[in-house]
């Protein structure tokens, strides 16, 4: 599809089809028939052919998939009636194998292999869990495996509430850097009023900014309905879009809805104003306050200029208290800070690896961990 915005600024193409890397939300509404509580097969089948295809375009796939819950009701008796939370982990946990084993079955059909990741949202805000997450994720992708997420319901302390997985897919597309996120719902996007109840409410095209004239366009899911509703949708769009991610409200319950978004598929697309990895730097650069210092020699400090990766050799002093996955402060030897970043050991383990080389991390720990101090993603240049 390609926009004109309303204020004159030139058109921008948006289409599914430049994804690189794309997370794709599935509401429990598309998945789990209501009145049996059965997985709808036929659906999934044209979800995973499509799936396929995107793969086959050269784009990563990550799912972030509802239903457990649903799913499981069913086979613990546990229909009908309004369910206690410990009866939502209970049903959650029936029903994560069976929707695990339906995403497994059906993508196999196309030779891809799934890989099960259980968060919980807590997983995706703190930072060493972030780092953890991340690169799991990460070579999942590179070894040509389609993650199949879903919150860790049996574990959450707090009540499961539909919609959560909105939120939970925007914080998975931030956390790895995903630059499009597709919300597949039961409606084709946002509405300037409740398209079920107002005949006018027209469909926004694009949203470049969550103002409160659109904040107020959401309104929240009719009592019983299963999808989160507009609320938790603008609320994952925000997520996203500070994240550098675009993301999409597109229509799920009719057959291929990927396919239908890439050939132009009536949505709401949100547009962000900067690229994931831009914000991501920002996000390091600016928001967190870092816990230690790694001073570094003069050729390290050349090769972060150069865009390289920090490595264990390169650093002379480790000050602080950090753990893993916390930010910290790198500074030369005067002193001066040239960067920051995620640092992807404790302070301990920095401590015990400054200047040595990546080969002797295994003898020296006692474990093989990262090659890397801070990995390039992880790192921005603050110096002059
Ligand atoms: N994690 C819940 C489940 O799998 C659903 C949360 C949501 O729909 O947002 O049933």
């Amino acid at each position: 599809m390609t926009v004109a915005t309303a204020d004159g600024q030139p058109e921008t193409p948006v289409s599914l089809t430049t994804a690189r890397r794309l997370v794709v939300k599935i509401g429990s509404a598309l998945l789990v028939d209501e009145a049996s509580g059965a997985i709808r097969q036929d659906w999934l089948a044209t979800l995973a052919a499509d799936i396929a295809a995107c793969r086959q375009a050269g784009q990563q796939v990550v799912l972030v998939s509802s239903g457990a819950v649903a799913v499981g009701r069913e086979h613990l008796g546990l229909r009908g009636r309004p369910l206690k939370l410990e009866e939502k982990q209970a049903a959650a946990a029936t029903g994560q194998i069976r929707l695990a084993h339906a995403y497994q079955d059906c993508l196999a059909r196309h030779g891809i292999t799934v890989a099960q990741v259980l968060l919980t949202l807590d997983d995706t805000e703190a930072r060493r869990r972030h780092l953890n997450g991340r690169a799991t994720i990460d070579q999942l992708l590179t070894l040509g495996a389609v993650p199949v997420i879903n919150e860790n319901d049996t574990v959450t302390t707090v009540e499961i509430r539909f919609g959560d997985n909105d939120r939970l897919a925007a914080r998975v597309a931030q956390m790895i850097s995903a630059d499009t996120l597709v919300l597949l719902s039961d409606v084709d996007g946002l509405y300037t009023g409740d398209p079920r109840r107002d005949p006018d409410a027209r469909r926004i095209p694009v949203v470049r900014e969550l103002t409160p004239d659109i904040e107020a366009m959401a309104a929240p899911a009719p009592p019983g309905h299963s999808s989160g509703g507009m609320v938790t949708k603008l609320a994952a769009a925000r997520i996203a879009m500070g994240a550098g991610c675009r993301m999409a409200i597109a229509m799920g319950r009719t057959p291929h809805p990927l396919r239908a978004l890439g050939n132009g598929g009536s949505c709401t697309w949100f547009l962000p104003a900067a690229e994931p990895l831009t914000a991501r730097k920002r996000w390091i650069a600016g928001s967190l306050q870092p816990f230690g210092t790694l001073t570094i020699d003069d050729g390290a400090v050349a090769a972060l200029k150069r865009g390289k990766s920090l490595l264990p050799a390169g650093v002379v002093a480790v000050a602080g208290s950090f753990e893993r996955g916390d930010p910290v402060s790198v500074a030369d030897r005067s002193g001066h800070e040239v960067a920051r970043g995620l640092s992807a050991y404790s302070a301990e383990d920095a401590g015990r690896i400054a200047g040595h080389r990546s080969g002797e991390i295994a003898a020296i720990l006692g474990f093989r961990g990262r090659s890397e101090m801070i990995h390039r993603d992880d790192l921005v240049l603050t110096g002059g």
